[in-house]
């Protein structure tokens, strides 16, 4: 099979992730989480007119040719505050004192600030008017009843959950988030909880894949590290197949002792590709199995065991993927243009992912690298703010020159992959 590209991998893997069901959590825990259904406004709010100021309320004909010389004197004669209903009507050259968020009275129309005022007695005296209709909140600014005031995949945003606490949705329905496994393989592989033996490779994959999966919200399970042997690996694979993802890194290249690959297939995964041509990253395998409802199936990644490349894998492949499996319409890290501080290798007909940090001045976003690129240079991911996208049409970037730069440290997404290829 000849390498995909990376948008056609992307394209490939959205085929065959499909939205999971919905579940209802309680309020307090949907934050971020996606709307599963359309949510109407059970009342009116305000429920009446109200005052948007503390002031008085009364009637813009009285006032309207106040001035400093010829203030308008009215005679105040009800007192409103919020949660009470007016009792007075208000009549010609009166007014009421009212309260932010109190209902306004009958016969009134605008209200005034209490700064703009001067009050003797029971005697207000207005010397500059508002505009006619001022400082009235009308009914149902924020809320209509029976009106769609949020739509199904609406991200839960802290505002967003304000509005649902308004119409009282103390439970909230949400997409469902999938259960994901995280299987490292590899002989050399030391578990954090061993002790250090310098003939090892600390296990970095696992919690770099755990991390980030917690990053979109996601609570994955860490299976034991597997032995590069098939039993062990069918074993721990089978086990893994009873999550809707299953994240394996390592062992899937064309190595004497990768056989992540072959091992899916015999346990009836279907290989959708293995090779992208990108670089930190090539390979990455792609699998669904063969249960045509997919969901009770899994989705399977073979991720290269280089702990940088499996990182980019994960962020340009399987964090779509989750976020559309959790209802997310925006798939991508949001892109933004950046100038290169210096050149930037490329390799043509690969997609190249150069971790970079970025300053912002008047002209813009400048990248510089982080350094050393190598997939085994965990250090230049640790560092990065970004991953600057070198196009597969180019063999490389000039200092000065414009390129797309993911955002790494920011949740904020884009329905675009930003990849060029
Ligand atoms: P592989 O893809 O299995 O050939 O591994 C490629 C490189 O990544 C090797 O140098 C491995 O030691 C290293 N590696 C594989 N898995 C991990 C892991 N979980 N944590 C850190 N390094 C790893
Ligand atoms: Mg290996």
């Amino acid at each position: 099979m000849s390498d995909l590209s990376v948008t056609d991998a992307q394209a490939c893997i959205l085929e065959h992730v499909k939205r999971l069901g919905v579940e209802t959590v309680a309020l307090h825990n949907s934050l971020n989480r996606v709307l599963a259904e359309d949510v109407s406004a059970n009342r009116n709010h305000p429920p009446y007119d109200v005052s948007a100021m503390d002031g008085y309320a009364l009637s813009f004909a009285d006032i309207a040719a106040a001035s400093t010389d010829s203030p308008v004197r009215l005679n105040v004669v009800d007192d409103i505050r919020a949660g009470q209903m007016p009792q007075v009507k208000i009549e010609r050259a009166q007014a009421a004192r009212i309260m932010t968020g109190a209902p306004t009275p009958v016969g009134i129309d605008t209200v005034i600030r209490v700064e703009d005022t001067m009050l003797n007695g029971d005697v207000v005296s207005i010397l500059t008017p508002p505009k006619q209709g001022a400082n009235i909140r009308p009914l149902g600014e924020n809320l209509k009843t029976g009106y769609v005031v949020l739509k199904q995949s609406a991200m839960i945003t802290p505002g967003v959950l304000a509005i649902l606490a308004m119409v009282k949705k103390k439970e909230v329905p949400v997409f469902a988030r999938p259960s994901v496994a995280i299987l490292s393989t590899g002989d050399e592989l030391e578990a954090i909880d061993d002790p250090v033996d310098e003939n090892k490779i600390p296990n970095a994959n696992s919690h770099a894949l755990y991390a980030q999966c917690k990053s979109l919200g996601i609570e994955a399970t860490l299976l034991d590290i597997a032995k590069d042997n098939q039993e062990d690996l069918r074993n721990k694979l089978t086990e893994g197949l009873k999550y809707d993802m299953l994240l394996a890194s390592g062992g899937v290249s064309v190595g004497h002792h990768d056989f992540v690959r072959p091992t899916l297939e015999a346990l009836g995964i279907t290989m959708h590709f293995w090779c992208v041509a990108m670089r930190p990253g090539h390979p990455l395998a792609f699998g669904t199995s063969k249960n045509s409802n997919f969901e009770s199936g899994t989705a399977v990644f073979g991720l290269p065991g280089n702990p940088v490349a499996s990182m980019v894998c994960f962020e340009q492949f399987v964090a779509p993927a989750l976020r559309h499996m959790t209802g997310h319409e925006k798939l991508y890290r949001r892109t933004i243009k950046a100038r290169l501080a210096h050149d930037m290798k490329g390799s043509l007909r690969k997609t190249i992912f150069i971790r970079v940090t970025l300053q912002h001045d008047e002209q813009g976003y400048l990248a510089t690298s982080t350094g050393a690129q190598g997939s085994g240079v965990l250090m230049s991911m640790a560092l990065a703010e970004g991953l600057l996208v070198v196009p597969a049409r180019q063999d490389g970037l000039k200092a000065g020159e414009f390129a797309s730069v993911q955002l790494l440290q920011n949740m904020d997404f884009q329905n675009e992959t930003g990849v060029e290829v």
